[in-house]
């Protein structure tokens, strides 16, 4: 993946040539539909043979596993916050995910990484409360982890797309903390 920073990316995370690509999984890590099918489907059965051993995740945190046939070596599994109106902590609890991720990055001296929109499907999160949250802890785990070049936020459509849009076009500063 050519440059650095953040980038917004059309298509499949499965097929990306990162060193890790994250998974929006669910609690028991055993796989499920969306973005959680596609990464076990191109990683094949090997991947749910691993998952297997780490006795699920809990919301907001991350695992790493291999990334098996994927052409990532690495796939971070976590957790995000299924939405309930966002009284029930769900900001703070989806940046702790982006948070987990880019400490796991950090730990396996990971140069980039590719994230889906996490928990913007299934889990009804609001794209662009969600984009913001992804952003701000992008932003700063590039300031802090020097071996981390490139971050890139896949756009599996166009209101993903526009959400991250207008989230990187806010300076960071007016960022609210979750
Ligand atoms: P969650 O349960 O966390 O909401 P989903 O898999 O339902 O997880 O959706 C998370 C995001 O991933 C959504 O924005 C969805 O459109 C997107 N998505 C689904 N499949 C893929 C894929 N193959 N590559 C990248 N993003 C995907």
């Amino acid at each position: 993946m050519p440059g650095n920073g953040i980038q917004l990316t059309d298509g499949d995370i499965t097929t990306l040539a990162v060193e890790g690509i994250v998974n929006a999984a669910n609690n028991a890590l055993l796989g499920g539909g969306g973005v959680d099918g596609a990464i076990h489907r191109g990683a094949g059965p090997e991947l749910l043979t691993q998952c297997r051993t780490l006795g699920g995740c809990p919301t907001g945190e991350a695992r790493i596993t291999r990334g098996y046939n994927l052409p990532a070596a690495w796939v971070i599994h976590t957790v995000g916050p299924v939405w309930r109106s966002g009284v029930q902590g769900e900001p703070e609890l989806l940046a702790r995910c982006y948070r987990s991720c880019f400490s796991l990055a950090r730990e396996y001296g990971l140069r980039s990484i590719a994230f889906p929109a996490i928990s913007t499907g299934v889990y009804g999160y609001p794209k662009e409360e969600a984009a913001r949250i992804a952003v701000r802890e992008a932003r700063q785990a590039l300031a802090k982890n020097e071996t981390l070049t490139s971050i890139i936020f896949v756009c599996f459509n166009s209101a993903t797309r526009l959400a991250y849009q207008k989230a990187l076009a806010e300076p960071s500063g007016t960022q609210r903390s979750a």
